[in-house]
């Protein structure tokens, strides 16, 4: 397979089997008759396509209850504050006053965020519940509970099943979420939605909208990672034992929660937002949420670090760091008499100031000489009809 050059991705349109219409709900996408691929992904469906014919003749049915039986196995329905979980209409969770509840919802979808022959179903599962989860990090809230809608192909109702289930539920452990309900459909693609419930002191959920001219522009952790395994990923690179750990940020990001309920609890932040779509996609949402510019100094950013054959093959750190995604880093902005004040590592994470925010409504890059060029959103948009500008 060709390098992928990313300029065309964001054309790309391609006719899935299933087809896109009222039926088929997770795919509906108004003004396009057929869904959009992710374009990372675009380069890998025909293989793809001809392994899941042949796996989808192969495996026999499950019925719904033994398979909601299995989710709650290994998804136990029990917490102090849920009165009813799982085996009912709907569930019931007490309220707990006096926060504020934090909800969030999430799609992650075969062939458009993952695909079945390369993902592992543990990370499917892991990435499914992290995803959703940091937004609430990006909040600043503590979550609680969750609420999985699953559609399968008979295909994956055996052990991708249990495999899913099994990296869903290390997500759910580490990042303290109870499976209050969901629901399970067939459907011929893997189609995950997830929605996550939380709570924030009343008041203190930290929102986009809070950034003001003079604040500092900061990041938790390492920015392109993820994409660098991405990359590696669709390449067919990462079962080289040297690379094989670029993975593990693609397979299972860690969400900020800590952090993010530090920075909340103790009013550091702002604004903020998790970097899901791209550093310079997610700093456009904060400046037009906020109504400010911003000014990004190349040099400060913590860039991943590429090894150099990598780099041979066109891997640039910082175009990974700008536009790479699913990093799932917060960017949270601080009052300049806080900024200094602000620890380099934060429970554990390291925080790197890299710009400050402008009255003037631009969003610049400066470069290691001190030239600025207009830094343009390039990160992940499935609704980007232009294809993008190359950045030189
Ligand atoms: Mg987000």
């Amino acid at each position: 397979m060709g390098r992928l050059s990313r300029e065309s991705w964001f054309e790309i349109r391609h006719s899935l089997d299933s087809g896109c219409g009222e039926s088929q709900p997770f795919f509906s996408n108004p003004g396009c008759s057929k869904p959009l691929l992710h374009p990372t992904l675009y380069a890998y469906y025909s293989p793809y396509e001809n392994i899941l014919g042949g796996l989808l003749t192969t495996v026999p049915m499950t019925s719904e209850g033994q398979l909601i039986e299995r989710v709650h196995r290994k998804l136990p329905s029990r917490a102090g504050g849920l009165r009813v979980g799982i085996g009912d209409d709907a569930c019931v969770i007490r309220s707990r006053q006096p926060a504020e509840w934090v909800l969030t919802t999430d799609a992650f979808l075969e062939n458009v965020h993952f695909l079945l022959p390369l993902h592992p179903p543990e990370a499917v599962g892991y990435k499914a519940l992290a995803r959703a989860t940091s937004d609430l990090a990006a909040m600043g809230a503590r979550p609680l509970y969750f609420l999985l809608s699953l559609a399968l192909p008979e295909a994956c109702t055996k052990k991708w099943l249990d495999d899913f289930l099994d990296g869903m539920s290390r997500a759910a452990r580490k990042f303290g979420l109870v499976l209050a309900g969901g629901d399970t459909t067939k459907y011929p693609l893997v189609a995950i939605n997830i929605t996550v419930i939380g709570e924030a002191a009343p008041g203190r959920a930290v929102l986009r909208s809070g950034a003001r001219p003079g604040d500092f522009l900061c990041i938790s952790g390492r920015l392109g990672a993820a994409e660098l395994g991405l990359r590696l990923m669709l390449r067919k690179l990462h079962h080289q034992k040297e690379w094989k750990k670029l993975l593990q940020k693609h397979f299972y990001p860690e969400p900020r929660l800590a952090l993010g309920q530090w920075l909340a609890k103790n009013g550091r932040a702002t604004a903020m937002i998790d970097t899901s779509d791209g550093l310079s996609t997610d700093l456009a949402h904060i400046c037009e949420a906020s109504g400010v510019g911003a000014r990004v100094w190349s040099e400060r950013l913590p860039k991943v670090a590429v090894p150099r054959e990598l780099r041979n093959l066109g891997l640039d750190p910082l175009r990974l760091a700008l536009d790479g995604g699913e990093d799932y880093e917060l960017l949270f902005t601080v009052p300049p008499r806080l900024a200094l004040r602000l620890p380099r590592t934060i429970l554990g994470v390291p925080v790197t100031t890299i710009g400050e925010i402008t009255l003037k409504k631009r969003i610049l890059l400066i470069d290691d000489a001190g030239r600025a060029e207009p830094l343009p959103a390039q990160g992940w948009d499935p609704f980007r009809k232009r294809p993008i500008r190359k950045r030189k």
